[in-house]
């Protein structure tokens, strides 16, 4: 299995067989509620509507593309996992997922932290109040600004990614006579992505500190050693877009053994550990996400078993769902420029995006689904492949799926699930303008980021 992806990659194209095109809905004017936001729906003209408003009002008012979020639907998310894993465990939103000041302020309203893992993400999650002791810092690669930062602010913990990090954490919070609370990520030797998982006894990727060798063993060593750090526990992802819980089992196994081994030299139990995100979601009515009432109880009684028979005290979990939140509260939504049909093979409808606003098609041959959403239509279905206006063949937003064989240029066509590392993954290319978010809830329609503006591009020049 390749390596080169994304730790937010889901390669779930990888697992469907070659040349895979899944049937036409029986209708293709049906919206799944697997993949659309908790409040999508048709109205009686047929028109897609969410949190009450229509998709026409929406390009009306904020043009498009745009980035259409479901507040309601995040709200929901947010407060499921909260509740599934209770008072003895911590959810982190991943923040690198899709953040932005009004999701700062969601999530703290809800009760969740925050993950956070550049100088531009704690900057974001400070100026919307999120509570310091609240926000974890993640990055295999902090600066020592940035580090500095998070400790004079006061971050809840920050993970530790590498020997140097050790240190270089330790001597920042000793200058500022702190003492910061720290986890250590390890890597366990488990790379997990939807229906399988590799477990082997090394990992070759530049995340964490490798259990093998005894090399994760030793970071705890030296952490325990140091006055700026105080060791609250062991960090470990294991992949992304990840429906089968086997994968986590292992890894769990993994972490408590190595809780176990400090627990036996150093006589101290590490009080939390921390399980990462990872957990998948539907991009297409073939994919079938546990509920995060499953997703708790299976990691609970997992870490519980394992410290039961290690002799150990269950230490408090923390998870950070990021995809698992935001993923299905939000759609994209375009207009049909052009419709190319290519005899004998597909049509191309081309729209007015593309690989700028959603770059996870190109980049890991991402899956994803596709409606018509200004209009209903009877037309016979077609196969198309949605593509974007970029000087790129790969350039694609959609590979293959099916839309109304009538479909037009003006016509307004959403795709689903893509809150999660679309607009946090959004690019400049070809100088195509970044989509705004647009928030909706309950009849009323905000802009939570704006439209980029061609002055913007112009500002960043300075000729
Ligand atoms: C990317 C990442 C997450 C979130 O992953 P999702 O697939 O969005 O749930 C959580 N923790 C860490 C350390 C990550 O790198």
């Amino acid at each position: 299995m390749s390596r080169s992806a994304h730790p937010a990659g889901p390669r779930h194209a990888d697992v469907l067989p070659e040349g895979h095109y899944a049937a036409p809905a029986e209708d293709l004017n049906a919206l799944d509620p697997k993949v659309w936001a908790h409040t999508v729906g048709r109205d009686a003209d047929g028109v897609v509507t969410v949190g009450g408003i229509t998709v026409t009002q929406l390009a009306e008012e904020y043009g498009t593309p745009a980035y259409v979020l479901d507040e309601a639907d995040f709200r929901d998310r947010a407060r499921a996992w909260r509740t599934a894993f209770g008072n003895d465990a911590d959810v982190f939103y991943a923040g690198k997922a899709f953040l932005s000041r009004a999701v700062v302020r969601w999530l703290h309203e809800e009760g969740l932290n925050l993950d956070v893992c550049s100088g531009g993400e704690l900057a974001t999650a400070l100026s919307a109040g999120m509570p310091a002791e609240r926000i974890a810092f993640h990055g295999n690669n902090k600066s020592p600004e940035e580090i500095e930062r998070a400790v004079r602010a006061g971050v809840g913990r920050i993970v530790l990614d590498s020997f140097q990090e050790i240190v270089r954490v330790a001597h920042i919070a000793q200058t500022l006579g702190k003492r910061q609370r720290v986890q250590i990520r390890i890597t366990v030797g488990v790379e997990a992505h939807t229906h399988e998982f590799i477990a082997t006894a090394h990992e070759d990727q530049k995340f964490g500190i490798p259990l093998a060798g005894g090399q994760a063993a030793e970071a705890v060593r030296r952490a325990l050693q140091l006055d700026g750090l105080e060791v609250i526990g062991i960090h470990s992802h294991i992949g992304s877009q990840i429906f089968d819980m086997s994968g986590f089992e292992v890894a769990a196994h993994r972490v408590v053994g190595l809780l176990k081994d400090i627990r036996d030299e150093h006589g101290v139990e590490l009080p939390e550990i921390d399980l990462g995100g990872g957990l998948g979601i539907a991009y297409t009515s073939d994919d079938d996400p546990r509920e995060p009432h499953e997703i708790a109880k299976a990691l609970t009684e997992i870490v519980t078993r394992e410290c039961e028979s290690a002799r150990l005290r269950t230490p408090r979990i923390s998870v950070e769902p990021g995809r698992a939140i935001v993923g299905p509260t939000a759609f994209t939504l375009y207009e049909v420029g052009t419709v190319k049909p290519l005899d004998g093979l597909r049509t191309y409808v081309s729209v007015d995006g593309g690989m700028s606003d959603n770059i996870r098609t190109a980049l890991y041959d991402a899956e994803y689904s596709v409606a018509l959403a200004s209009r209903t239509s009877d037309a016979e279905p077609m196969l198309v492949r949605v593509v974007g206006k970029h000087c790129e063949s790969g350039d694609i937003v959609v590979k293959d799926a099916f839309l109304p064989g009538d479909l037009a240029p003006g016509d307004l066509i959403a795709v689903p699930a893509t809150g999660a590392y679309c607009r946090s993954m959004a690019s400049n290319y070809n100088h195509v303008l970044r989509p705004p978010v647009v928030a909706v809830r309950d009849g009323a329609a905000r802009v939570i980021v704006r439209r980029e503006t061609e002055e913007d591009l112009l500002r960043l020049d300075v000729g």
